[in-house]
Order: C-alpha cells, then structure tokens, then sequence
C-alpha cells in the first residue's frame, strides 16, 4: 500500500487507521455473519446492536443526561439549519443567531424562512477574524432558542466557553468540534454535527435533542422533518445511513479506547499549542485569528508573508506527504485541520516543514 499521507482536509478528514482497518475487515463479512455491514437489514440484530452501542457510547463519552435522545439521520448538518427553524420557530416568533462565519450565514439564511432572527452578535464586518464578545451579545429573553456554531470550520475560531442565555435553550452546530474535548451537554437543548469531521464518514448526522424541545416542535410538519418523527421511532423511520453508523461507532469506539474525552482533550490541546507555537515563534507565520483566545484546536488558520509563497508552502508540503493545507476561498492562506483523528506525529511532520521552510524561503 502507498504510503499514507498526513491529511489536514477540513471534511471529510482523516480518520483512524485502526478504525479503517476493522471497517475493511468488516466489509465482505461483518463479523462472520456471511453478509456485508453494507448489506445486513437495518432491522437485523446486528445493525440494531450497532446502532444501540453506537448511541450509548456517544452518550458516556459525552456524558450525556438521561433526558436527552441521541438521533442519527441523514441530510448532512445543512439540513439542521432548515429542520432547527421549522421545528422551534414560529412565524411571529424570534431565534437568537450568533453569526460567525459561513455556517452561521447558512444557518441565519435558513431561519429567516420560518421566522423572526435576531442577530445577537456577529463579526462579519470583520471577515469573522475573531469572536463576538459574550458579554456585549444582544440576547433576546423571549427568544425561540439561541443557536451558536462552537467552531467555525473555515475561519478558524473556536467558542472556549459558551453564553448562559438562561431560559432560552441554547443549539449548538458542533459539527468540527464535537468529542474533541469535555462539554456540560446539559447547558445545551440540542446539539447536531455532521459526522465527516470528528465522527467518522459524511452520510449522517448525530443530534443530541433535550426531550423538553420536542414540547416546541411545530405540528403538521412534513414527517421526515419533525424531531417528533425521529425520536419516536428512534431514528428508524426509513432507513438511517446504517454503513456510517456502523463507522461512527467504530470511531467512538477508538476515541473510548484514547481514555475518552479528557484524553483526547489533552492530545487535541497539545497538538494545537505545538502549531501555534510554530506560528508564533516569529513575525514569518501569522495566525490569522487576531484574538487568539478565539483560536480553534481543530481548524489552525495561517497566512504567510505573500500570497506567492502560500503556494509555494501548499506546493512543497504537498510533495512531502503534507495533504490538504490549502485555505478556504473565502480566507486564502493555510488551514491545517488537526481533528481527534490527527495524530501528533503529523502535526510534528508539518511544524519540521514549517521550521524548514522558513528558514529557506525568508529574505
Ligand atoms: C462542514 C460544516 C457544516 C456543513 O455540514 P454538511 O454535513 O456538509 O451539511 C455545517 N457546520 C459546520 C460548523 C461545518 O463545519
């Protein structure tokens, strides 16, 4: 087999080695039943083995209470931004949105279909280069909910600590961040990720929904779109996206076997501090988060002295083994995304090249 290469892609991203091997052991014969994980019956007791475990692990590594459902659908986390406002909002009524960045616009854009928004705060005017202040966001005490994207994929900023919006319940897009560190789920009435950057493959999507939200659902809605839908037939309304659960649980699996969120907290800081540390040794490397208390573990944005060795530096790690370090449109520069599945080792591989590289290339 070719050589593997490091994979900074921001989703899909990398993922556990060990994690892929026990997938393609699985894949002609799961488990010695003569059949495929792709081909069982999503009715089968094998998949519902799977899908039981697969919930029950999100729920101890996240500690998740017991009034909360864990939900696998399809759709991608794009679709929550629809099912969020038809579900909770109401025509006459308003939703807090923090807007900080392009998945929050996205969110934002969707609201505004089913109701009223109030954008609580936003550094747009900014290029998203930082957070809003929590302290000066415009919260509504009558809002619907509040939604809040906790790391912003592209931009490269990071909620470290969350607003307390009271009584408002709070929703969360935690799609490039969730089990990446310790949470209090309980601060949250719901919490959707697509699964491609922390979770496993794109195909399906985990929320985790209070059990009190489903008293806001909207009635009369289409039945695929109502949480209503999904909880009451946990998930197996038509068939859930059961080959991607099957590798989401294999992941929670592995992230178990790290010694669960604390451990994979302490590897996701580390690793984090090692590549700020390279950027900030200098004036060469520039973060391109100005507050560097919104900084984010998973997504390290960049920029380099010019645009011409931005691509040169994209260029030559690429020939390295280096993959997928090419900034977001919308930003330019670097984006190296260092998810759970990102082992130290490829983190040390890029700062030696960083270290390399500037020392050839600096005036
Ligand atoms: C990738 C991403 C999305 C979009 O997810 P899809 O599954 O492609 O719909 C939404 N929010 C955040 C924060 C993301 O990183």
């Amino acid at each position: 087999m070719a050589e593997r290469k490091v994979n900074f892609n921001p989703g899909p991203s990398t993922l556990p080695l060990p994690v892929l091997e026990t997938i393609r052991d699985n894949m002609v014969d799961y488990q010695g039943c003569g059949m495929s994980f792709l081909e069982i019956s999503h009715r089968s007791p094998q998949f519902m083995e799977i899908h039981r475990n697969a919930q029950n692990l999100l729920k101890e590594l996240l500690g998740v209470p017991d009034n909360y459902k864990v939900l696998f659908m399809g759709g991608g986390a794009s679709t929550q931004f629809a099912m969020i406002a038809m579900n909770f909002l109401t025509r006459d009524g308003s939703a807090d949105y923090i807007n900080t960045g392009t998945w929050s616009k996205k969110a934002i854009a969707e609201a505004k279909r089913f109701g009223g928004v109030n954008v609580a705060g936003s550094t747009a005017d900014d290029n998203f280069n930082h957070l809003p202040a929590i302290a000066d966001l415009t919260l509504d005490s009558n809002a619907r909910y509040l939604h809040i994207t906790s790391n912003n994929t592209i931009f490269g900023t990071q909620f470290h600590t969350f607003p307390e919006p009271g009584n408002v319940p709070m929703i969360c897009d935690m799609s490039s961040d969730i089990l990446s560190h310790e949470l209090d789920v309980s601060k949250f009435g719901m919490i959707y990720a697509g699964a491609q950057k922390n979770l496993g493959p794109a195909g399906v999507t985990v929320i985790i929904l209070r059990d009190d939200m489903l008293e806001l659902c909207a009635d009369n809605l289409p039945t695929m779109f109502s949480y209503k839908t999904h909880v009451e037939k946990d998930s197996m309304f038509n068939t859930p996206p059961s080959g991607p659960v099957y590798m989401v649980e294999q992941v929670l699996e592995w992230v178990k076997a790290q010694g669960g969120l604390k451990a994979v907290e302490q590897m996701n800081r580390d690793k984090a501090a090692l590549l700020y540390g390279e950027i900030d040794a200098d004036d060469y490397y520039r973060g391109a988060v100005v507050n560097k208390e919104h900084r984010s573990w998973m997504n390290v944005t960049l920029r380099l002295p010019s645009e011409e060795l931005e691509k040169k530096f994209i260029a030559e790690a690429a020939e390295v083994g280096l993959h997928g370090l090419k900034g977001h449109r919308s930003v330019g520069g670097i984006r190296a995304s260092i998810y759970n599945a990102m082992p130290r080792e490829g983190v040390e591989r890029l700062v030696a090249f960083m270290k390399d590289f500037r020392v050839a290339n600096q005036g």
